[in-house]
């Protein structure tokens, strides 16, 4: 099949490229991720999906708007999990599919489904959603089989891997632990 894979980031689209490879499908590669922030992670991201894609021989749709204030429009009424997740997943799911659709592929995939870290559940029924509203099929697989592996290779590779998921949110998240702890230092 002719499947468009959305690329969340390079180093978790490393098994899923092998895996659809494997499986005999032909596979092109798309970035959108308006969820990245702040600007200079959306950069460093999106350059590291660029040279992963370059070695693997991997054609890659690029988008390289970047989309705080779209994103932040969209969650604005929800803002924490997973409400927040759930728009940040379709609005790239639903792009990704309809993308597939104008270009004729039979199916899209997401490498968000290689981490123990999103809500995979969540993203298999907003993709199959998307795949109702768009008529274009989902190709679902548990990649999370080859989450190990995706790590070990993007580290021999020396790829550029995130520490936090994305949003200015989850950066939140990672960093902050609460107000006090920069007054206890000064
Ligand atoms: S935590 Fe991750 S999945 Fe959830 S809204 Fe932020 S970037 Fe999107």
């Amino acid at each position: 099949m002719k499947v468009l894979l959305h690329v969340c980031c390079g180093p978790c689209a490393i098994y899923p490229l092998e895996w659809l490879r494997s499986a005999g499908h032909e596979v092109t590669g798309v970035f959108y991720n308006p969820n990245i922030h702040p600007f200079k992670e959306f950069a460093r991201r999106f350059e590291t999906a660029v040279q992963w894609a370059k070695g693997v021989e991997l054609s890659l749709m690029l988008d390289d708007a970047y989309g705080l204030e779209e994103f932040i429009t969209l969650v604005k009424e929800d803002l924490k999990m997973p409400k927040r997740c759930a728009h940040c997943y379709r609005i790239r799911l639903r792009n990704v599919a309809q993308k597939a659709k104008t270009g004729g592929y039979d199916a899209f995939s997401t490498s968000l489904l290689v981490s123990p870290y999103q809500q995979h559940e969540l993203i298999r029924e907003i993709a199959e959603e998307v795949a109702t509203e768009t008529g274009v099929a989902f190709l679902y697989h548990d990649y999370r089989e080859g989450w190990k592996r995706g790590v070990e290779q993007s580290r021999e590779l020396e790829l550029y891997r995130q520490p936090y998921c994305g949003c200015i949110f989850s950066e939140q998240d990672r960093y902050y632990k609460g107000a006090g702890r920069l007054l206890a230092h000064v």
